[in-house]
């Protein structure tokens, strides 16, 4: 399975050429017929197990025939920027924490324990905090 588009900063960006056929995601270890069309490699080797034609031009295809693309598309897919994950406990969500005080948001819990920290920080709020996030 490829990658979703909007896994990316910028999915507008994503060239067509850089889509796989089969799952239509963006390319996951992309590999290459003889025609130049590409696909995700697990996809492909899948496709194969039921048949021998190419899934864009249903020519024949021998999986010898079958290369990694040239340096140009692996650079392509390397240069396009991942979006970056926030972690659940760093969200800008305003729900109420699991098992926490119903009506204390995340904010006011964040605000609670900076005032706590200082100057004594208190090791019951820490772990309290790092419970939350798990
Ligand atoms: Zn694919």
């Amino acid at each position: 399975m490829g990658i979703e588009a909007g896994e990316f900063v910028h999915p507008e960006r994503v060239s067509a050429e850089l889509y796989c056929p089969i799952c239509a995601c963006v390319l996951e270890n992309p590999v290459q017929t003889p025609t130049e069309h590409l696909f995700c490699e697990d996809e492909l080797l899948e496709w194969m197990i039921q048949s021998d034609a190419c899934p864009v031009t249903k020519n024949k295809l021998n999986p010898d025939d079958i290369r990694k693309p040239g340096r140009i598309i692996t650079n392509l897919l390397g240069e396009l920027e991942r979006c970056v994950r926030t972690p659940p406990c760093l969200s800008s969500s305003n729900t109420p924490a699991p098992n926490f005080h119903p009506t204390l948001t995340n904010r006011s819990l964040i605000s609670v324990v900076q005032s706590s920290w200082a100057p004594n920080p208190n090791p019951n709020t820490y772990i309290l905090i790092h419970a939350l996030c798990q």
